[in-house]
């Protein structure tokens, strides 16, 4: 992976080679963006550039014995953890070892943009949460402790860290306080608030922002020959998200489920047809956590963008057509007295979905909450 395969972020690139060129390395660095951000691509880029026997100022060189390696994955001086859980394939122990054919096909199915529900998917455990766990943090510590191999320092990339398993984390806590001579560790992570802060006051942080609209652009162009209404589509409903785009642009292309299911959603909840509704929990019930997640989170995409249209901030949002005409009808049910309600309400079925929570219970209880919601009138300002 070189920088140049990763598009924009510029600052970020600058930030981390600037690193290498002033020899001021720092042992173990964390790099904390969103979904989609790139933060995976650019840890394997940045350890690539390290590595290079022939580096410019600006990329690795991408055909050295080193890059060579790198540009497949298989080098042993290249280590990666990730979560993982028990699976037909590996039925008890499990490592991130025992996974790497997977690992690396993800990466390349995903071009190097997984999300934790994709990799669920690829080892087949959507239904459970891995965990980073205790046995491979021991690794670490045993892959760690052997002589570099051949490069100038042996890299361990831990993606999703605050996964961590609360058990392994002195483990990891302990090697990141004494780390073998020439080591390199660099975390990746979402949210930091789930991350334990002995951990996050022993990285150097980098924090990661989610790509502009002109880097996601370049990408589904060059990589998609994505041009025009179809593409600027996609820059709207990605929105940064390059996970997202990737997606639309190589399977699903662009696509309108959440938009028009919400439509449907929000209708059956208005009118509180319970029959209805009860037909629409049982076909969203099915549709697997991942998507049920982003549909709330088109759900909230929607509250937020019904108060910037409320208040007349219209050049904020990302929407056309039929989408922008519902926005513009549903928006008049979204005010000061219950925005923070709808809100609360999709973030606390994502809480549970994402926890394994019965989908046909969660979504049926929060069509009763919405009607109610909905029926709720503005606060009433007083001074
Ligand atoms: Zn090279």
């Amino acid at each position: 992976m070189l920088f140049s395969d990763i598009p924009g972020q510029q600052k970020i690139k600058q930030q981390l080679i600037g690193t290498v060129n002033d020899e001021r390395i720092s042992h173990a660095q964390m790099l904390l963006g969103p979904e989609g951000s790139g933060k995976l691509a650019l840890a394997i880029a940045y350890a690539q550039y390290i590595n290079c026997h022939n580096r410019t100022d600006d990329d690795a060189c991408g055909y050295c014995p080193s890059c060579v390696k790198y540009n497949k994955l298989i080098h042993p001086d290249l280590h990666f953890v990730y979560p993982v859980a028990v699976t037909q394939k590996v039925d008890k122990k499990p490592t991130s070892e025992q996974f790497l054919t997977e690992w690396r096909q993800t990466l390349a199915n995903t071009h190097y943009h997984p999300s934790l529900m994709q990799w669920y998917e690829a080892i087949g455990i959507e239904k459970k949460q891995g965990i980073i766990n205790a046995d491979d943090c021991n690794n670490i510590i045993h892959t760690l402790n052997y002589k570099s191999y051949e490069s100038d320092y042996k890299v361990m990339i831990i993606w999703m860290v605050e996964r961590l398993f609360h058990s392994a984390a002195p483990k990891l806590l302990k090697i990141l306080e004494e780390p073998p001579d020439r080591t390199l560790f660099i975390l990746v992570a979402e949210n930091h608030e789930q991350i334990i802060n002995t951990i996050i006051s022993r990285t150097q942080i980098v924090k990661i922002p989610k790509y502009s609209d002109e880097a996601v652009a370049g990408y589904l162009q060059q990589q998609f020959g994505k041009e025009g209404n179809e593409r600027n589509k996609m820059i709207n409903l990605a929105n940064g998200n390059l996970k997202e785009a990737i997606e639309m642009a190589s399977t699903t292309g662009v696509d309108d489920f959440n938009f028009t299911t919400f439509r449907e959603w929000m209708r059956l909840c208005y009118k509180g047809d319970y029959k209805a509704l009860y037909n629409f929990v049982s076909k969203i019930s099915k549709i697997g956590r991942e998507k049920q997640k982003s549909f709330l989170n088109y759900g909230l995409k929607i509250v937020r963008h019904s108060l910037l249209n409320h208040y007349g901030k219209h050049e904020l949002i990302r929407m056309d057509g039929e989408e922008l005409q519902f926005l513009q009808k549903f928006s008049n049910f979204i005010h000061s007295g219950n925005a923070a309600e709808f809100a609360d309400l999709f973030n606390e079925v994502s809480y549970h979905i994402e926890r394994n929570g019965n989908a046909s219970v969660l979504f049926m209880d929060a069509s009763i909450r919405a009607n109610k919601i909905m029926a709720m009138k503005p606060k009433q300002i007083t001074t």
